[in-house]
């Protein structure tokens, strides 16, 4: 049973993790590029670290989630990244959204050592990750994800396994690219709706009951009647997401018609100065374009007509 585990990457979503596998008893070492976001686990009892080589040392399982493809170079192939530490016997797991080459390529360096490797995306954002409510995608030996497996039920809400390495990665963007046009869709729509002069409250109590609804529409189209854009999920991330659905479904000779109009959009905000605020921050582009800024003019949850089916 794995007891000693290495976290790298204390952002978003790996604080949030991190937190929970210090709340469920594991013995953790947390390593940071910004140092000051260890702090506050050192308080909590981890061993704080100043590379990730070190962090990794006797570790029987080592997680990250970081940015990008190229924060995982640097991290796992860098100079004193995981590679040139981990050892035989010990597992890695990378979190982070990344191409399935990149999960090919880190398996394959990682099967030189005596390392076994899972992809393991997963979907949820702050408010899952702080509450061990993700949902979560793993990929690689059936018998290493067994092991991993408790480790897991300690973060997520679900936990669905994909078969060979790279297949997690693939199913992450396979979701990210329904993320991204859902996103586009409630952005386009409340913007129409708003220059069609609907009353907005209403528009959303639509979209919380109609057959179309989603928690993803729901939550950020209240957020975006409150002008609330907090990063759960960071605009310029869904932008970076929106490259790799593109290289990916490039790679496959699968079209992704919208996906491409999603991103021109994403692109645009991100131009506009937007990058670091949430996703939801994409109605940016067209409300410039539009003229318009969506906003309630009166307090959530306050609809003109409520009818309810008794
Ligand atoms: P974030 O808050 O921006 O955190 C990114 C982490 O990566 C930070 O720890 C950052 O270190 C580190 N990092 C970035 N570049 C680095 C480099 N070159 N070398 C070393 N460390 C580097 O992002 P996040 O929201 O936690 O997302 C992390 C991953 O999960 C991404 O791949 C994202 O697509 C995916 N994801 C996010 C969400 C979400 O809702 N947020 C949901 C599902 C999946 P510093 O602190 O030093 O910057």
């Amino acid at each position: 049973m794995i007891k000693t585990i290495s976290y790298l990457g204390l952002g978003t979503m790996g604080s949030g993790m991190a937190s929970n596998l210090l709340k469920a008893g594991y013995e953790l070492a947390v390593w940071n590029r910004s140092a000051e976001k260890c702090e506050p686990f050192a308080r909590k009892g981890a061993r704080v670290t100043d590379t990730p080589a070190d962090a990794i040392r006797g570790a029987e399982l080592v997680i990250y989630c970081l940015s990008n493809d190229q924060a995982v170079e640097e991290v796992v192939f860098g100079t004193n990244g995981v590679l040139s530490g981990i050892n035989a016997g010990q597992i890695a797991m990378d979190m982070s959204t990344v191409l399935p080459a990149t999960s090919l390529r880190e398996q394959e360096a990682y099967g030189k050592r005596g390392v076994d490797f899972l992809d393991v995306p997963v979907f949820g954002s702050k408010q899952e990750s702080a509450d061990a409510k993700l949902w979560i995608m793993a990929a690689g030996k059936s018998d290493t994800f067994e092991k991993v497996k408790p480790v897991l039920e300690h973060l997520g809400q679900t936990v669905h396994y994909f078969g060979k390495n790279g297949n997690a990665a693939a199913m992450k963007l396979v979701g990210n690219l329904i993320v991204a046009l859902e996103m586009e869709a409630l952005a386009e729509g409340l913007v129409l709706a708003q220059k069609a002069g609907l009353d907005l409250n209403t528009v959303i109590e639509v979209v919380k009951a109609a057959d179309f609804r989603s928690p993803l529409l729901v939550s950020n189209g209240q957020n975006i009647l409150k002008r609330d854009f907090s990063p759960s999920f960071a605009l310029k991330l869904m932008l970076k997401d929106a490259g790799l659905i593109e290289k990916f479904g490039e790679s496959l000779e699968s079209p992704i018609p919208a996906l491409r109009v999603a991103g021109k959009n994403l692109a645009s905000a991100v131009a506009l100065g937007f990058g670091k605020e949430n996703a939801s921050a994409v109605i940016k582009a067209l409300e410039k374009e539009a003229g318009v800024e969506v906003k309630a003019r009166r307090p959530l949850g306050r609809s003109q007509v409520l009818a309810h089916k008794k």
